[in-house]
């Protein structure tokens, strides 16, 4: 399976670092055995479409709804209309931040579908769900509450990110994100059938050029969602090489 690495900008990014995106954009272009997107701030998303053509940006999160009165946010029709080609759903940062729950993530999932997007469903354990031996009933839980029963591989990624590794520097151990990964492939299977053994499941948390080799190498570890590694090209594209590498 092609390995898909996802850059999250998160709130980060001004229209002067449009030449950062491009360098990116044009660099993860010699890596051809792996497919990427980088999910931009809604601001920078039309201009990055305009300035670099050929290239899979995304969005962050949108509203479960098309339109209407929710001052302050984006539908996904409106992403798929600058030019957005993927979304992120469900984030940890969102779920807790915006209190958003499994039903929320699964809606604005369906509505991503509907506007033709393609969506990473984002699950993962807090630290204390960790030390008290509940990682993986959570991340089913949230599994099965945040995809819907339409999903398919064509326009679903899962995004196993522990929230304590996000932006931290820590990883798991490689035996711990490889266990998630098969749960995670064995409920997915439990559910949508053989099939299933289609869908990518991403790590995320704490990803970057250093540790991609040996993330990647996991067995269904299909990619990674890098957040402060993805916001230059020196960063992000040695995680590309990483996937190339292992892919190749
Ligand atoms: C993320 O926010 O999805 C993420 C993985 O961040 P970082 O790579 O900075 O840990």
């Amino acid at each position: 399976m092609r390995k898909l690495i996802v850059g999250n900008w998160k709130m980060n990014g001004m229209m002067h670092d449009l030449a950062e995106i491009s360098a990116i954009a044009s660099g993860a272009k010699q890596f051809t055995a792996v497919d990427t997107a980088l999910c931009l701030p809604s601001t920078l998303i039309g201009r990055a479409v305009e300035s670099v053509v050929d290239y899979n940006f995304g969005g962050q999160d949108c509203h479960a709804n098309a339109s209407g009165a929710h001052t302050g946010c984006i539908s996904a029709a409106m992403l798929a209309d600058i030019g957005a080609k993927t979304v992120i759903v469900g984030h940890s940062e969102r779920r807790e931040a915006q209190v958003e729950s499994d039903a929320d993530i699964r809606a604005k999932a369906l509505a991503a579908h509907e506007a033709g997007l393609k969506v990473i469903i984002c699950v993962g354990e807090i630290e204390a769900q960790r030390d008290a031996g509940q990682a993986e009933a959570v991340v089913i839980q949230q599994l099965a509450g945040s995809i819907p029963n339409i999903a398919s591989p064509d326009w679903v990624s899962i995004a196993y990110e522990p929230v304590w590794a996000i932006g931290t520097g820590r990883i798991p151990a490689v035996d711990d994100v490889a266990q998630m990964h098969l749960a995670i492939r064995t409920y997915l299977i439990g559910r949508f059938g053989d099939a299933a053994i289609e869908f990518r499941i991403l790590y995320g948390g704490s990803m970057n050029g250093d540790n991609a080799l040996e993330l990647l190498a996991i067995a269904h570890v299909d990619g990674g969602l890098i957040g402060g590694a993805s916001l230059t090209a020196a960063k992000f594209l040695p995680i590309l090489d990483a996937a190339q590498a292992i892919g190749a």
